[in-house]
């Protein structure tokens, strides 16, 4: 499956290497939105640069926490949620629908309808862009005549650092 794109787990990143990956996206996303003609505002490049920062899906109030704990002024929850809504109208992050959550894309420079492996061990989520599933749902709704709103492809288990990491798995919560 050359279309499927295993992005690597945020677990095996050291701490140097997530910084020079931060400092990249940052960059990046000011070229994109640059040649989108949208302005990446101070605190929309902000907020976009704690999505990156954490190590997994973020929450709203915790990036919300995060931005205060920066800033002289308090930022207002409308004012980050707004951040949130431009920065994935503009395919920078992405929401995590299961988890109401928000990661950092990848590859923020490719059209796509993201599709995800969530870990349920560590909270990671590694982002899969694979046309092929997006174009299989695209054409068996047009088959069945269903109107689309959202695309939410969610899958749950265990990442490759978790499972083979986990001294006990018996140990695991149910849920
Ligand atoms: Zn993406
Ligand atoms: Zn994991």
């Amino acid at each position: 499956m050359s279309d499927l794109i295993l992005h690597r787990c945020n677990a095996m990143i050291s701490k140097e290497e997530r910084e020079v990956f931060v400092n990249n996206a940052l960059k990046q996303a000011d070229l994109l939105c640059k040649r989108k003609n949208v302005r990446l505002t101070p605190l929309r490049r902000q907020v976009l640069g704690l999505v990156w920062q954490n190590q997994k899906p973020a929450g709203a109030y915790l990036i919300l926490d995060q931005l205060q704990k920066q800033q002289e002024r308090r930022a207002a929850p409308p004012t980050v949620y707004r951040a949130l809504e431009f920065l994935i109208e503009q395919g920078l992050i992405h929401k995590i629908s299961s988890l109401n959550a928000f990661i950092a894309c990848t590859q923020p420079d490719t059209v796509h309808v993201p599709q995800f492996f969530i870990c349920k061990a560590c909270g990671n989520a590694l982002e899969l862009n694979s046309p092929m599933i997006s174009e299989t749902i695209l054409n068996r709704a047009q088959e069945m005549q269903f109107e689309i709103e959202e695309q939410v492809v969610e899958v749950s288990g265990q990442c490759t650092h978790c499972h083979c990491h986990l001294p006990q798995r018996e140990e695991q919560p149910t849920l």
